[in-house]
């Protein structure tokens, strides 16, 4: 899976993906990073990315030319690949999303700054807008971290076999159980019996449970959309059973 980054901050990569699990899929030769700054694109002395917007107002815009040359430049390179801008205005950036991004051959990211680019870049490049959430930040490049991190973690074969995606939080349409490690009690606060009784079924049991009950607590929306099996049902009712009880 190849990443493509357009961005006139070159330099705001280089720490986090040369670290960790991004670092590891590009020295597997999993994943493929290159970035590119948009101000080569730019004509002139001074290499001018930005204009005043017309209609007024403060702020600048991000200028056409330079950023349709550069993202024409690098998809002549790289005719897969689809080109994704970080946006306010896009799609979400969910555990769907990721999945669906995965499948691309590679994408070509657009960081914007200022007050945005230029609405014409969009008509004439953009096959998708991908938005981290409903805030506004200085500039994409955080955004397409974030979507580097979150799709690498899908490419088969980046995570370690200890490492599954498959038990992470949305991968089954729920919220993960709670982690605990050693020692078994800190500050008065012990580790579950059912992770110490070596009991892999009892275990299986209560990860479940406790998944759901995160889920049930934190994101009731989530198991709404998902399909629930015999053994959840009978999980779910035991809560509700436990927590009305609890309400007396
Ligand atoms: N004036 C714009 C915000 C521009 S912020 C508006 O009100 O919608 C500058 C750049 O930061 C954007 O072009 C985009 O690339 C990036 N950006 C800002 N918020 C983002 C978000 N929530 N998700 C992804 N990218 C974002």
């Amino acid at each position: 899976m190849r990443f493509d980054i357009l961005t006139l901050f070159p330099e705001m990569f280089s720490g986090p993906f040369d670290s960790s699990i991004i670092k590891r899929g590009k020295d597997k030769q999993l994943i493929d990073i290159e970035i590119f700054n948009i101000r080569d694109w730019a004509a002139g002395r001074h290499q001018v990315t930005d204009d005043a917007p017309y209609g007024g107002g403060a702020g600048m815009v991000m200028k056409p030319e330079p950023l349709v040359d550069c993202i024409e430049s690098v998809k002549s390179r790289h005719p897969a690949s689809a080109v994704v801008m970080t946006s306010p205005r896009g799609r979400h950036l969910t555990h769907r999303t990721a999945m669906e991004l995965a499948g691309r051959c590679g994408l070509i990211i657009v960081c914007g700054r200022y007050e945005g680019i230029d609405e014409r870049v969009r008509s004439l490049c953009i096959d998708d807008d991908i938005s981290l959430g409903d805030f506004v930040l200085s500039g994409g490049e955080i955004a397409a971290m974030a979507i580097v991190d979150a799709v690498t973690r899908l490419v088969p074969g980046v995570l370690g076999s200890g490492e599954s995606a498959a038990t992470d939080s949305f991968c089954d349409g729920l919220l993960e159980y709670p982690h605990y490690t050693r020692p078994p009690e800190y500050r008065s606060l012990p580790v579950p019996d059912e992770l110490l009784s070596g009991n892999h079924e009892l275990i299986r049991t209560w990860r479940r449970r406790e998944s759901l009950r995160t889920t049930r607590r934190l994101r009731p929306d989530l198991l709404l959309t998902i399909d629930l099996s015999q053994e959840d049902r009978k999980l779910l009712a035991e809560l509700e059973q436990a927590d009305a009880a609890g309400n007396l």
